[in-house]
């Protein structure tokens, strides 16, 4: 509730909590104050929670994340978090797909969404405040919350940017670079993981501006500008004072540039080495100007021209020597680096996009009574989640504080998670184990996974969903596993996965879920 301002106050969360149960009361129905339009604990649309209770939705429009949250007040009013909106390039029917999402939020809402949440800057993740512009327009937007990597004012965040910016700025000349050079292949890979950045104009052809369309960014402002209050949120934030009975924890991005850049699960020398062969990359292609770059020196290269005169040369690298182009091929052309270095860009690519996977905003949402959490990690790797054991929160009374010492801490929500939206579409690095999954010791546990085999194979992600994590994921939960893959189905009552406990738990895990609107979503009730 609360706030306008979008600075909100810190305040001593017994105080919080008392104050947030009686506020909610006054003003439910929806008021405003402040120049922003804050419009908590609604009568609520077609998407209700039962009252003290809790109901989320995921849609399914492929490898990409949308979810709809919806808090039942005691009085029966609703409070409606959404989080991200968004699909990959690679997904087919993009915009009708995400403008049937945006009007299908706007009943289920009545027409108000309290908090929209955008995790990071990725296109699935947000391409659908582009897409769906105009249906959003027609919803009222509480407030915006965004990680404090996204802060303007931050002065990390914009050291990061600036950064990025180079970095893509690289990639691109190198794409260039790699069209001109006729090398095709390599040119695509890298367009492909360029992707993440924005639509890319093919037809167009390699070269002019427009080819790299800032679509994400362009995505992402009309996402912020969707309400008239933001807020920016560093990890051990506690937030009570928006969603009548729950708190909401704030575990990552780390406030550590070295940890961003953690995306691996183990450090491994060879990683490091290749950063720093990137960095050499980077230098070289940064000025953005596709004729100036080089592999090596200018001092100890030989013009091409030149060297196709010079008898060595015209006979070693060339192969002018040769019966045909076929011998020439298979004789001589190694020799010639060409343009082939410039593919080391898909591994700069790969980083680029994992890094930004970190900045990730995670939050866990405490149902305060029932003790219950939902756990939504965004795209975070390994560098985001190794950090949520050093934050510590600060709370009054708790019943996942189970040392009862006023602290909250990583452990305690893990425990406590009975909804996890499965870390970056289900891939080796977006799920922890030890640190992670395996702290989800809860019996009732549940997870969401935005992913797609097919959509992710298109975009170059071969290996994502891990198979190894996705078994791992369904033991847990003994088989609930709700997937957006357009090939997965509804979990039917009279086909239990092998994982379930019993007959009996697997009938009362399928009657807490259903596809209200076709295949567009799942409802789940917590
Ligand atoms: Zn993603």
């Amino acid at each position: 509730m609360a706030k306008a301002s979008g600075k909100p106050k810190k305040k001593s969360a017994k105080k919080a909590s008392k104050k947030t149960a009686k506020k909610s009361t006054r003003r439910a129905g929806g008021t405003s104050r402040g120049g922003a339009s804050v419009k908590a604990s609604t009568p609520g649309g077609t998407f209700k929670a039962p009252a003290g209770g809790m109901k989320i939705r995921m849609y399914r429009q492929g490898f990409g994340d949308c979810y709809l949250i919806a808090f039942g007040g005691e009085n029966g009013a609703q409070t409606y978090v959404m989080i991200d909106m968004g699909v990959v390039y690679a997904a087919p029917g993009k915009p009708a797909t995400m403008k049937s999402i945006a009007s299908s939020i706007h009943a289920a809402t009545g027409g108000h969404v309290d908090v929209l949440v955008i995790t990071h800057e990725h296109y699935d993740h947000v391409c659908g405040f582009k897409f769906a512009e105009q249906e959003l327009r027609r919803i009222s937007f509480g407030r915006v919350w965004l990680a404090w990597t996204q802060d303007p004012k931050d002065s990390l965040a914009k050291s990061l940017h600036e950064e990025y910016g180079q970095q893509l700025k690289a990639l691109r000349a190198a794409a260039v670079k790699l069209k001109a050079a006729a090398d095709d292949e390599g040119c695509d890979r890298l367009r492909r993981f360029l992707s993440f950045d924005g639509e890319l104009t093919a037809s167009k052809g390699l070269g002019a501006k427009e080819d790299f369309s800032p679509t994400t960014k362009e995505a992402m402002t009309i996402g912020v500008g969707l309400a008239a209050s933001t807020e920016y949120f560093k990890p051990g934030r506690v937030i009570d004072d928006v969603i009548e009975g729950v708190r909401v924890y704030v575990m990552g991005p780390p406030y550590s540039k070295e940890k961003l850049k953690e995306t691996e699960p183990e450090k491994n020398e060879a990683y490091l080495a290749e950063r720093a062969a990137l960095a050499g990359f980077i230098g070289a292609l940064s000025d953005g100007n596709a004729e100036t770059l080089r592999p090596i020196d200018k001092a100890y290269a030989i013009d091409e021209k030149a060297a196709g005169t010079h008898e060595f040369f015209a006979r070693e690298y060339f192969g002018n020597s040769a019966k045909n182009a076929d011998e020439r091929a298979k004789r001589y052309d190694w020799r010639r680096i060409d343009a082939s270095w410039l593919r080391a860009g898909g591994s700069l690519a790969l980083q680029m996009q994992n890094a930004t996977n970190n900045t990730s905003l995670v939050l866990a949402f405490e149902h305060v009574r029932s003790g219950k959490v939902l756990l939504f990690a965004g795209d975070a790797q390994p560098g985001n989640w190794r950090s949520w054991k050093d934050v510590k929160f600060n709370v009054a009374e708790s019943a996942i504080d189970r040392d009862a010492d006023c602290v909250v801490t990583s452990d305690d929500l893990l425990a406590a998670t009975v909804v996890y939206k499965v870390g970056h579409h289900g891939s080796h690095n977006g799920t922890m184990k030890g640190e992670g999954l395996e702290k989800m010791t809860s019996r009732d546990l549940v997870a969401l996974l935005s992913t797609d085999k097919e959509q992710a194979e298109k975009s170059g992600w071969d290996k994502i969903p891990k198979p190894e994590l996705v078994e791992r994921l369904m033991q847990r939960t003994q088989g609930r596993v709700l997937s957006a893959d357009h090939e997965a189905k509804a979990p039917d009552k009279n086909r239990p996965a092998s994982q379930a406990s019993s007959q009996k738990a697997w009938k009362a895990w399928v009657d807490r879920v259903s596809e209200p609107e076709g295949v567009l979503c799942y409802d789940v009730e917590v």
